[in-house]
């Protein structure tokens, strides 16, 4: 092992996750008319992406925005939302950003500790008659218990809104996620499945919807220049739309590829001690946006922050997703007070127990033999990493 003065199992860092990117030959041509015409935002190239995407995901409408934080924004602050809106913390600190922007109170509920996905029995626990939404996440691209979720948004008069920032080319019971909910809103940023550089879409079936979406990202002015909310900058430039709609060219042999390797993953760790997977229902799909593994320090001899460093020495690229939860940082401290947030059992064993390994979608399969075997001999080493770690008095 690196860590006890050996050679690391990679020569060179292996990335956490990169952006698959398009060849130049794709986009060049595009790029260049662009430039010619000087329409170089929301302009044909975004209104053709949005169809694409529509089509995609099988969705009424698609509004192209900057950024996934800013479509939740927009779609919370249009569906004129008020007091609490019920959040998982298990999550990135993102979603409830976006809740905070808008004045509302993100109250945290806990995760299901099988899917990591918020848990449908904390929801209902967590409803008061000030809560006015739920705001669910399809985590690591496992589509949440979405028809639960439905049935408790239509008996309570909630809105229903996915962030989907993990969720492009995911299906649940065989549909693409997009069409649930109020809305799904789905980042492109480049640590996600289908990235346009930066960007988010918000997918939804509700038209009016859509409609101020398009006025609220542009400040909220209809182009009448008689601003009619407040919105902000939230469009999306041609640029990043021609890089997207070429991305989403090879979204579906990605989407793929990463279930492939996933599957790879597991039957290489499957066996070794202390080391579960989170819990993908049979009749779905991820879209495997990480892949991370839970590690039960006692059984597999050592806890995830040594597995952590040790694999770090070994040129392999580790990251704790989502570690802190987003209750216990710093800036939701004020909305940690309440005793449903004290009580995030799942949540808290689950951030202090992950790892993410590396996985991005042009990944090979050896590097994930070379991965798991390094997992499997760290186990094996444990009794020489455990004297190492007394020794160092840790
Ligand atoms: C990446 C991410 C976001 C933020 O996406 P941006 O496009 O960067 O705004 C929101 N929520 C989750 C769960 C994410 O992983």
């Amino acid at each position: 092992m690196a860590i006890l003065g050996g050679r690391p199992a990679f020569s060179k860092p292996v990335v956490i996750t990169k952006p698959t990117m398009p060849p130049v030959s794709g986009i060049q041509k595009e790029y260049g008319r662009i430039l010619k015409s000087g329409m170089i935002t929301n302009a044909q190239f975004v209104r053709e992406f949005e169809q694409k995407v529509a089509k995609f995901l099988s969705v009424k409408d698609v509004v192209a925005v900057s950024s996934c934080t800013s479509g939740l924004m927009l779609t919370m602050k249009i569906f004129g939302l008020k007091g609490e809106v019920i959040v998982p913390s298990f999550t990135f600190h993102a979603t409830a950003h976006a809740a905070v922007w808008n004045g509302l109170k993100p109250v945290f509920v806990d995760c299901d500790p099988n899917t990591y996905n918020i848990d449908i029995k904390a929801v209902e626990k967590a409803i008061t008659p000030r809560t006015s939404a739920i705001l669910a996440v399809h985590i690591f691209g496992n589509p949440c218990r979405v028809q639960d979720l439905q049935r408790i948004a239509r008996k309570h008069h909630l809105k229903l809104i996915f962030d989907a920032a993990h969720g492009f080319g995911a299906q649940y019971k065989g549909r693409n996620l997009g069409g649930f909910g109020d809305a799904e809103v789905f980042s492109l940023s480049p640590t996600k499945l289908l990235t346009a550089g930066e960007g988010g879409m918000v997918a939804t079936n509700d038209r009016e919807l859509a409609k101020q979406l398009r006025i609220g990202r542009n400040y909220g002015d209809s182009g009448s220049y008689d601003s009619q909310f407040s919105g902000f900058n939230a469009r999306m430039s041609e640029f990043h739309a021609i890089l997207g709609i070429e991305s989403l060219k090879s979204l579906e042999k990605n989407v793929n590829k990463r279930n492939r390797l996933a599957q790879l993953y597991k039957k290489q760790l499957s066996g070794v001690p202390g080391i579960t997977f989170q819990h993908i229902d049979a009749n779905d799909r991820s879209s495997f946006k990480d892949f991370s593994i839970v590690i039960d320090g006692k059984a597999y001899g050592l806890n995830r922050d040594r597995l952590a460093e040790i694999l770090l020495k070994e040129n392999i690229v580790v990251k704790k997703y989502f570690y802190p939860p987003v209750h216990m940082q710093k800036a939701f401290a004020k909305f940690g007070g309440n005793a449903i947030n004290r009580k995030l059992v799942h949540t808290n064993a689950i951030a202090e127990n992950i790892l993410s390994l590396p996985l991005y979608s042009h990944m090979t399969g050896d590097y994930v033999r070379t991965i798991c075997s390094t997992i499997k001999n760290v186990y094996n080493s444990r009794t020489a990493l455990k004297q190492y770690y007394s020794k160092k008095g840790r």
